[in-house]
Order: structure tokens, then sequence, then C-alpha cells
């Protein structure tokens, strides 16, 4: 059996990883036109900042792809024909397949700004965006960053640790607030602004202005702000154009609970994918690196006969915004009211529904994810969970309590 993954994310090579694990026998061969060697796309950042080198991003040793037999081609897939059960690669004609998994992840999103495709204006997402920004920023002393989500405070962050004057530009008026109470949005902004960033909030771009490249952002109330580079982070969308109508999709490759798309013996994991049915407390789409390597694990073991529903469980992600780390669990948007502490400088929000624990976000604050799990598993009462708390603390020893 021939298993062809498209995408070497976290997604392809979880997958490869579960079908080599599940089967033998079987001949995988994972393609990328980005990198030979798969990397965490979430350390991209601590390059820039010379935290980490490239090696240190390496998903696995080198070893690894010989010992487990998992052939490596890089090439760009330009089309899927299911019916011949083949794929066309640009350089290296057709791959025929007995299973395939489309793993192509995210295509990060550009708005379309006069002047959007100077030089030095970009987001990040691929390795390439990463050279392309090293060498853009090398003489660069102000720059601008847009849009306030995760990948903008990334961007915020790699320009502060190399003297870059920032100014941070957010539509919103408060930081996420689709994710964030008010206290934490305030909290959030007020570590961004520690680190020297000039974050402003309500602020829209209207072009961006420069001769070949980037010299300065102007915004919608007409202020010029002088930026050598634009770093943009307006969120990104499934990468599924180059499937044309050979799978069904929406904003993603449509799946089913266990991650076959509308094709026969084609599967989708990761960003790319899009679930059909969405088990209580996942989205539909889910950019985010725990949500692509468990339906990788899902999706590989599908291809090596042992099909499974994609089961996620209590949602869980965690961030940073600078020094400030936030962890989320289950839900903590959806309805229902929040119990919610701060000191100023740490947070703790607890949302409850119909007497029971539903989602637990904590910034500043690390918790144990076994125990505020159980919370929301179980649907603890907010008052039992309240005295849990000591127990959720991961590292009571080192920081200090909090005084509720
Ligand atoms: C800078 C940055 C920081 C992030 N930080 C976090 C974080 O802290 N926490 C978190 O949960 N998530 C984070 N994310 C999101 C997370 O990285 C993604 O959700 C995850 O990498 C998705 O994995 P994937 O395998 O689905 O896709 P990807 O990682 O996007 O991999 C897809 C691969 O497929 C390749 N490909 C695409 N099309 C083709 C084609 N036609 N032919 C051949 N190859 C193709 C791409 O080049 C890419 O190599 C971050 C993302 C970025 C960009």
């Amino acid at each position: 059996m021939h298993v062809v993954i498209v995408g070497n994310g976290i997604a392809g090579v979880t997958a490869a990883r579960h079908v080599r694990k599940a089967d033998a026998e079987a001949h995988v061969t994972l393609v990328s036109d980005e990198t030979a060697t798969p990397f965490a796309r979430t350390a991209l950042m601590y390059v820039y900042m010379g935290v980490l080198t490239r090696s240190h991003t390496a998903l696995y040793e080198e070893r690894f792809w010989a010992e487990n037999r998992i052939d490596r081609v890089v090439d760009r897939a330009l089309a899927l024909d299911p019916d011949r059960q083949r794929l066309a690669l640009r350089n290296g004609g057709d791959l025929a397949y007995d299973r395939l998994l489309i793993a192509t992840g995210s295509v990060p999103f550009l708005p379309d700004w006069p002047g959007a495709g100077l030089d030095g204006v970009q987001g990040l997402y691929h390795l390439q965006d990463l050279n392309r920004m090293e060498a853009a920023t090398v003489e660069v002393e102000r720059a601008a960053v847009v849009g306030g989500g995760l990948i903008g405070v990334e961007l915020a962050e790699m320009l502060r640790t190399r003297g870059v004057d920032v100014t941070f530009l957010v539509r919103e008026e408060r930081y996420l607030p689709r994710v964030f109470s008010e206290a934490e949005s305030a909290l959030v902004a007020d570590a961004i602004r520690a680190h020297g960033v000039d974050l402003r909030l309500g602020a829209e771009v209207d072009r961006v202005e420069g001769q070949g490249r980037a010299e300065a952002v102007v915004t919608a109330d007409a202020e010029r702000i002088p930026a050598g580079f634009v770093g943009v982070g307006t969120g990104v969308r499934p990468n599924v154009g180059w499937l044309g109508d050979a799978v069904e999709a929406d904003r993603g490759v449509l799946v089913d609970a266990a991650l076959r798309t509308s094709a026969a013996n084609v599967w989708a994991a990761g960003d790319c994918a899009q679930l059909r049915e969405p088990p209580v407390g996942a989205r539909a789409v889910e950019p985010i690196w725990y949500t692509a390597r468990l339906q990788g694990a899902t999706a590989g073991l599908g291809m090596a006969g042992r099909p499974l529903a994609y089961a996620p469980g209590v949602f869980f992600n965690s961030a940073k915004f600078f020094d400030l780390e936030w962890q989320v669990y289950g839900a903590t948007s959806t309805d229902g009211d929040d119990w919610e502490w701060t000191d100023g400088r740490r947070g703790l929000r607890i949302r409850h529904a119909d007497g029971a624990v539903r989602g637990v976000s904590a910034l500043g604050v690390r918790l144990r994810q076994a125990v505020c799990t159980q919370w929301v598993e179980e649907e603890w009462a907010l008052d039992r969970a309240l005295t849990d708390l000591d127990a959720a603390r991961f590292d009571p020893e080192f920081a200090p309590a909090l005084t509720l």
C-alpha cells in the first residue's frame, strides 16, 4: 500500500508516524514544498530572536526518516485526481497512491491595502517568510505590526528583541475581545506595552507608503507612522485552493468524524481540514498545533486501516504575550457567567453555566492540565473548583499565592 501525505507540518508528520506504527509494510511518502526537514512552526520566532538555531526546530533527528522508512519528496502538489488516485507534482510528474492525506495547512491572509505589495510588507507563516523577514529588517529601526492575533504579538516581540521600535496597530478597541474579558484584554495590553511596544487599539490601516519598499503606514485617521517593515498578522485561511473541485470543500476540506473527505481513500487533517460535524467543544476549522497533531494521528491510523473518530476531549491551548503566559481550557467564550480574579499582573477566569464549570482562562498563572480538564469534563460546580484551586496550580512553590 502506498500512502502519500501532502504537507509535512505537524499533521502530516504525525500521520506518517502513525501509519508506520500501525503498518510495518506500507510505503509512506511525505511531500512538501517548504522544506525536506519538518520543523516546529511555532518555534520560528525563536530562531529570529537567536534563542534557537534552525536545527533546534527539527521535529525529529535526521535518522528518524530512514529508520521509519518514510520517503521525503520536496515538490509542490499541483492537483489531485481522486478517480485515478494520482497526485500531480510540479517537478516530479504524477504520484500514484492507495491512500492520501491532505495536510497542506494554512495560508496567511494579506489585506489588499494599497502598498501591500511593497518590499518589507509580509506575514509570518513559512520558513521562507522568516528568511525574508531576516533580510528585510537588517537596517530597520522602526516597524509596524498590524493585526492583534497571536502571530501579530509574536512579530512585535521578535522585532523588539532586535531593538526595533514597534507600533502595533490593532483594529479592535480592546485586545482579542472575542477571546478575553475586559480585565484580561487590559492585562495583555499592559504586558505588550511594558516591552516598549506602542500598542494602538482601535487603529485601522488605510495604506502602506514607500518607493519600492515600505516606508510608512498611514492609518484611516490619516496618521503617518514611519515603518521600514510592516509585519502582518491578520489571520490565516485553510490552504485548499490547489485542490479545485477534487474534494468537497467549504472554508476547509470537509471531513467526516474519521477525517475522511468526500473522495474515496482521501483524508484531510490539520489547519486545512473542516469538520462537517465538530464534536462538542471543537471548532470546525481549528488552526492550532495540538489540533493538527491529534488530527494527524487520527488520520494516520485511519489510513492504516484502524479508523477512529476524532475525539479531542476538553479543549486546551497555550500561548504567550511577551512574558505573560496564557492557558485556556474548555469553552471560555460561550454562554455563561464568569468568576474572575486579577491582581493587576495575573488573571484567572472560570466560565460557568447551568451550575457547572465550562472553561478556564489563566494569564500569568500556570495551571495543571489534568486538574482543569477534570473540572470541565466532570462539570464541577464553581464553588467546588474554587476550593480545588491549590491543586490546580502548577508551580505554587515558585509563584506568589493567589489571594482571592
Ligand atoms: C508563526 C506561527 C506561530 C504559531 N504559534 C502557535 C502556537 O503557539 N500554538 C498553536 O497552537 N499554534 C500555533 N501556530 C499555528 C500552528 O503552527 C498550526 O496550527 C500548525 O502548524 C498546523 O499544522 P499543519 O500540519 O496543519 O499545517 P502546516 O504546518 O501549515 O504544514 C503544511 C505544509 O504543507 C505544505 N504545503 C502546502 N501546500 C502544498 C502543496 N500544494 N504541495 C506541497 N506542499 C504543500 C506547506 O508548505 C507546509 O509545509 C503558529 C503558526 C505560526 C505561523
